[in-house]
């Protein structure tokens, strides 16, 4: 068995006896890898543990057959520790992007700039202010799903091309088609088509975050439900473009969402329709 070293954290353990399990690692050089971690889970492993929410440098010993690679030796290289406050937020935004990323790339493929952008918002997620936290969440779940080649087209009709500005004069709202993968003029909409509708800032906020940085995205003075709303739209266009299932990790949203709607802080917005 060949040795490789690389580096990578970590998407999700599957534990299978009290010492040993199996991880899968988001790679900078092999993208998303199963390894098997013999004697991992002892205390008394003397080699370094597979932390969660940490750039690790990985050895380990590759194989041809899939999961069957098993790791070596662990180095922490960095640790993203949520401590600051919303630090149950701040998990549960990091477990939502394990969890996307391990439903969505595919097996031994190198995603080398989404791997990089990753690890930035990691860190942005460790330090950002708490009313931040939701903005840079959403644009990095936008540019990630463009990463992985389901860049939803914002800014024109994704059928005909025409700018969304000269889509009507008086247009409020926007629709967009999950299954055709963008947004759509009123003449290019068929009857029986499902789209999500979007008012006409909410779906600007969103074209503009598809060019922001995690920086600009921190500075944000956005509504949480601005950004709920375009969050729900962004997840159904997922789901409806790859056919994954919902991310549990973002399930604490919905009670978030119930608890500012108690506060009477819920604005009138679009549902999709
Ligand atoms: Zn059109």
């Amino acid at each position: 068995m060949p040795i490789e070293k690389t580096e990578g954290f970590v998407l999700k353990a599957y534990n299978w006896s009290e010492s040993s399990r199996t991880i899968v690692f988001f790679t900078r050089k092999s993208g998303k890898l199963s390894l098997t971690d013999r004697g991992g889970r002892s205390l008394k492993s003397k080699r370094g543990r597979a932390i969660p929410f940490a750039r690790l440098e990985l050895t380990y010993y590759s194989s041809e057959r899939e999961s069957a690679g098993h790791l070596s030796e662990v180095n922490i290289e960095e640790a993203w520790t949520f401590e600051d406050e919303s630090a149950l937020g701040r998990l549960a935004f990091g477990s939502a992007v394990c969890e996307m990323l391990r439903l969505t790339l595919p097996d031994h493929e190198p995603h080398e700039d989404l791997y990089i952008y990753s690890l930035k918002f990691f860190r942005c997620l460790s330090k950002s202010p708490r009313e931040a936290l939701l903005p840079l969440f959403v644009c990095y779940y936008l540019r990630a799903i463009s990463f992985l080649g389901y860049r939803p087209v914002l800014s024109a009709c994704v059928a005909c091309g025409r700018k969304k500005e000269d889509f009507s004069v008086s247009a409020r709202f926007y629709k967009l088609s999950p299954d055709r993968g963008g947004v759509i003029c009123n003449s290019c909409q068929s009857e029986g088509e499902r789209y999500i509708q979007l008012s006409a800032e909410d779906m600007n906020w969103a074209a503009a975050l598809q060019t922001s940085s995690l920086e600009e995205a921190e500075s944000e003075t956005i509504s949480y439900q601005r950004a709920f709303r375009v969050l729900d739209a962004l997840l159904w266009f997922l789901k409806t473009q790859t056919g994954i299932g919902k991310i549990n990790s973002l399930d604490f949203l919905n009670k978030l969402k119930q608890a500012q709607g108690s506060l009477g802080i819920n604005q009138p917005g679009s549902q999709p329709v």
